[in-house]
């Protein structure tokens, strides 16, 4: 697809963000060039068009900048994945491991229905921990995850093979 080469030059890499060695992948740049983040959005639209999804989950805070177009744009509603103590109403929460310590996403209960179609929605995939637990957060709800839709991955990091056989669908690979 044509779209995909302004979409990869408007993402912003930085050297050694946030610390030494970390080439860290800055989509803030894509969002300052209106017809990439359009072509973005547009080309998750078209692939998910159609698929009888009824939700889309968003992972704080990159995919709930990408996630909430995505969902107006299908008719789907939006959920948010959050970091703990954010979420007013009750909640369930899912654990996972960090390179150094851990991390936990929380969701509402009653946010998403048994046999719901849910597509996941992030930024960036890297090792696939944080899309593994989102995933584990939808299913232990009854929830079908259809799939994960990330505008980058680092393939390096093999993230795809951590999400359970869930597909990934991915705009642009970084190496
Ligand atoms: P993983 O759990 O796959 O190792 O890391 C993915 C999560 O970390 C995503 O939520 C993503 O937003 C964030 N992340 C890790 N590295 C980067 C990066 O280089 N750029 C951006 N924008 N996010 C990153």
């Amino acid at each position: 697809d044509p779209r995909v080469r302004g979409i990869a030059a408007a993402i912003r890499v930085v050297p050694d963000f946030p610390k030494p060695g970390i080439m860290f992948q800055d989509i803030t740049t894509l969002l300052l060039d209106p017809d990439a983040f359009k072509n973005t959005v547009d080309m998750f639209v078209e692939r998910y068009t159609d698929m009888d999804i009824s939700v889309v989950a968003g992972i704080e805070a990159r995919g709930f900048i990408f996630g909430p177009p995505i969902a107006l744009s299908i008719g789907a509603k939006f959920v948010p994945l959050r970091k703990p103590k954010k979420l007013p109403g009750e909640v369930i929460s899912e654990n996972y491991d960090l390179e150094y310590g851990s991390d936990c996403l929380q969701m509402h209960v009653g946010a998403v229905q048994p046999g719901e179609r849910v597509l996941i929605v992030d930024d960036l995939v890297a090792t696939g921990g944080t899309l593994r637990a989102a995933i584990s957060l939808l299913e232990r709800v009854g929830a079908e995850v259809v799939e994960c839709a990330c505008v980058i991955e680092l393939p390096e990091l093999k993230g795809r093979e951590r999400l359970d056989g869930k597909p990934l669908y991915i705009l642009v690979e970084s190496h």
